[in-house]
């Protein structure tokens, strides 16, 4: 690849809009923030309970700084695990229902590390269409075959375990949880059925159901009551819990393999303390605070009515993840534009990210936004909306 190509590449993607602009955040992540010197009022993060700036978690990261200093020195299986590490595994574990869990330096090195070593040559994974990219990687990493079903079609899936019956060796259903652009729901319990009919294993990313779904914010497996018909889970702490971090959830001897198999985990250095410390410290909040949930969720209710009963389309959503449906990319551009005239942060995701004519602003509403802030954005939505004609 000549730097000319690259060149041309950057060119194209700048001309046609395709290019992510740097934003750059003043202030602490929070529905009040600055980017660039603007104040604006944030309705684009995964910052579901409003933990990324939670005084527990802060303090629990100074703490652990003075104690065990800044770095650990180590991938985690030579001398990077330290008693956090470990303290972090069994709380994660406790709290998803499961024997064991295995923290990641991401989700996406979760997903990118566990699913080739979960199915290998002479195996197949069957993929959602629609599922994140971390798990496309993993899929792409590994010596398996793979095929791919129309997004949570349940007939389709039966349809290709059927036909793969005795082809192969192990069958690895993967799927998101909750989907990451539209906001919908997996049917968990239906995929957890057809598995335990075909004998296949399942895989789930659950990296926005935790803190969001089930009772409070245990994840989609509690929200679909199928304890024990998931073989593996897979989420992150860079969403609702508020810091960063990947892990999997699952029986003690398919954590102890992955352990020892995983090559993004086993090749790549720990956290740091202060973050072990505060992805701790988010689960004791979790615990503590139970009201943080169903505040997202009574936040969640509220702004999607509204959003309704204004005529916008919110799409297949079900979670707070709000999609404002546009259709035609530029225009999903121009109404971004208008809202950050507004004061208002809600990015436009086009082409190549959704279909040609399924562009929209995404948006995500949290426990942290206040009704004001709530109103706010809503009026700037309808004031755009009316400008550019989408209600
Ligand atoms: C964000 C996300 C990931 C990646 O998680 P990180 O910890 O941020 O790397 C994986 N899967 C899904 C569905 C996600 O939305």
């Amino acid at each position: 690849m000549s730097k000319e190509f690259i060149k041309n590449q950057l060119r194209e993607l700048k001309e046609n809009g395709f290019d992510w602009k740097k934003r750059i955040l003043q202030t602490a992540s929070k529905p009040h923030a600055r980017f660039d010197g603007k104040d604006l009022l944030l309705m684009c993060s995964n910052n579901y309970l409003g933990l990324t700036n939670h005084p527990k978690l802060k303090e629990a990261s100074i703490k652990a700084v003075e104690k065990y200093g800044a770095g650990s020195g180590s991938v985690r299986v030579i001398s990077g695990t330290m008693d956090l590490h470990v303290e972090l595994e069994e709380k994660l574990a406790k709290f998803k229902g499961t024997q064991s869990s295995l923290i990641f330096q991401t989700g996406f090195a979760a997903n990118a590390g566990s699913i080739p070593q979960l199915a290998g040559e002479g195996d197949l994974i069957i993929s959602d269409e629609l599922n994140h990219g971390s798990i496309i990687d993993g899929v792409r990493l590994s010596k398996a075959e793979r095929k791919v079903y129309t997004h949570k079609n349940m007939e389709e899936l039966e349809r290709v375990l059927k036909e793969s019956k005795g082809k192969f060796k192990n069958i690895l259903i993967a799927t998101d949880g909750v989907f990451s652009m539209d906001g919908d729901i997996a049917p968990l319990d239906e995929i957890a059925e057809l598995a335990h009919r075909y004998d296949a294993m399942t895989y789930v990313d659950d990296a926005h159901g935790d803190g969001v779904l089930g009772k409070n914010g245990k994840g989609i497996i509690d929200h679909f009551h199928v304890h024990g018909k998931i073989d593996i889970e897979m989420g992150t702490f860079s969403k609702a819990f508020g810091v960063v971090g990947g892990y999997v959830a699952a029986d003690q001897e398919i954590c102890e393999f992955l352990w020892n198999k995983a090559r993004t985990f086993l090749l790549s250095g720990s956290h740091p303390p202060a973050v072990v410390a505060a992805c701790i410290a988010a689960l004791e909040v979790i615990e503590e605070e139970p009201e943080l949930v169903k505040t997202l969720w009574s936040n969640t209710k509220y702004y999607k009515k509204e959003l309704q009963s204004l005529g916008f389309d919110i799409g297949v959503s079900e979670t707070p993840i709000t999609p404002l449906m546009i259709g035609d990319s530029v225009k999903a551009q121009q109404f971004s534009k208008e809202l950050y005239k507004a004061g208002i942060l809600a990015l436009p995701i086009v082409f190549p990210m959704v279909a040609k004519d399924k562009a929209r602003i995404r948006t995500i509403v949290t426990a942290a936004h206040s009704k004001e802030d709530l109103d706010f954005a809503l009026s700037a939505f309808e004031k755009a909306g009316k400008k550019l004609e989408i209600i």
